[in-house]
């Protein structure tokens, strides 16, 4: 613990007359050892902090800030594990769509970070607001996405899309564009007020369809500000056609999001669905999220056999088009 090794380091070169160190708490404190003045004389320290000081200094360590330490503690961390046997992000965004950076500083960020691959998975042209790609805009992406790839390698950029599961469960682009890309993930982005049967019917549509390989923040919550609610549909039905279909139910490790919840995502670890830890990065920065996900992960009994993206390229792909 940091203050008590500050304490003992100032017991020690106070008896040495070095100069004293400063203290997380009272520059007089490492006067300590020259003082013969009882501590809780010293001024600005009350009896209950001089206590505290003294068996400090003598101890190294207090029962009172052991226990403060404990009860404060975060719970970040628990799957630190699980982040480093992850081998890409299957959830990003670029410029081209409502992202903050160009592709290639993406790419970089992702090989920096120790990725091996990042799906490129912009948004899709009926989501208007977040400039979704034309057909035309994406294969022109595709273009620049091989170019890339040429001077990226080993690392490389999969292609693919964050398609919106319209209304009827159909995905907002052309079936032959879907099947070129390596990762098709889908999110409902519009009417996530939809009757609960409905919305049912509609994400199982959508999971159904032969190229959707990640459903996308299946509750579409956010939890910071003002927040929004989950949409409504019968999970146990969601899950298992995930199951079924061989879709992956994403993990969402926006901290507004992290979607989906963990009792449902439970739900999803009992029913033997597969996973994606994703960032659904807007930024470079973005790209650190993972933890936040993994947590997630780590915290529902998750295990990395089960979580695409621990894969390699090669293999993740033959799964994508399985
Ligand atoms: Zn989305
Ligand atoms: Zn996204």
């Amino acid at each position: 613990m940091a203050f008590g090794k500050v304490g003992l380091d100032g017991a020690e070169q106070a008896a040495s007359s070095a100069p004293p160190p400063l203290t997380v708490f009272n520059p007089d404190a490492p006067a300590l050892g020259r003082r013969t003045k009882p501590n809780r004389e010293l001024d600005g320290i009350g009896p209950k902090t001089a206590a505290i000081i003294t068996e400090v200094a003598t101890t190294g360590s207090t029962a009172y800030l052991d226990k403060l330490e404990q009860e404060t503690a975060l719970t970040v961390g628990n799957g630190n594990e699980l982040v480093s046997q992850l081998k890409g992000d299957l959830h990003v965004h670029s410029l081209w769509s409502d992202g903050g950076a160009e592709i290639a500083v993406m790419a970089r960020a992702a090989r920096d970070l120790g990725h091996e691959y990042m799906a490129l998975t912009d948004h899709s042209p009926r989501l208007t607001i977040a400039n979704g790609l034309s057909r035309e805009r994406l294969l022109q992406q595709l273009d620049i996405v091989a170019a890339l790839n040429d001077d990226l390698a080993p690392f490389r950029i999969l292609t693919g899309i964050e398609v919106d599961i319209l209304e009827d469960g159909t995905l907002d682009q052309d079936d032959d564009i879907l099947e070129r890309l390596d990762v098709v993930v889908a999110s409902v982005h519009s009417k996530l007020r939809m009757e609960r049967r409905e919305m049912t019917r509609r994400m199982i549509t959508a999971i159904a369809n032969p190229h959707t390989d990640v459903l996308g923040h299946c509750t579409g919550r956010y939890v910071v500000g003002r927040g929004r609610p989950q949409s409504e549909f019968e999970p146990e039905a969601v899950f298992h056609a995930c199951e079924q279909f061989d879709t992956a139910v994403e993990i969402n490790s926006r901290p507004e999001r992290l979607d989906p919840p963990n009792d449902l995502l439970a739900l999803a670890v009992e029913t033997g669905c597969r996973f994606a830890i994703n960032t659904d990065a807007h930024a470079p920065g973005q790209l650190e999220w993972q933890p936040y996900g993994a947590d997630k992960a780590v915290e529902t009994g998750v295990t990395i056999d089960k979580v695409v993206n621990s894969w390699s390229a090669d293999e993740l792909v033959e799964w994508t088009r399985r």
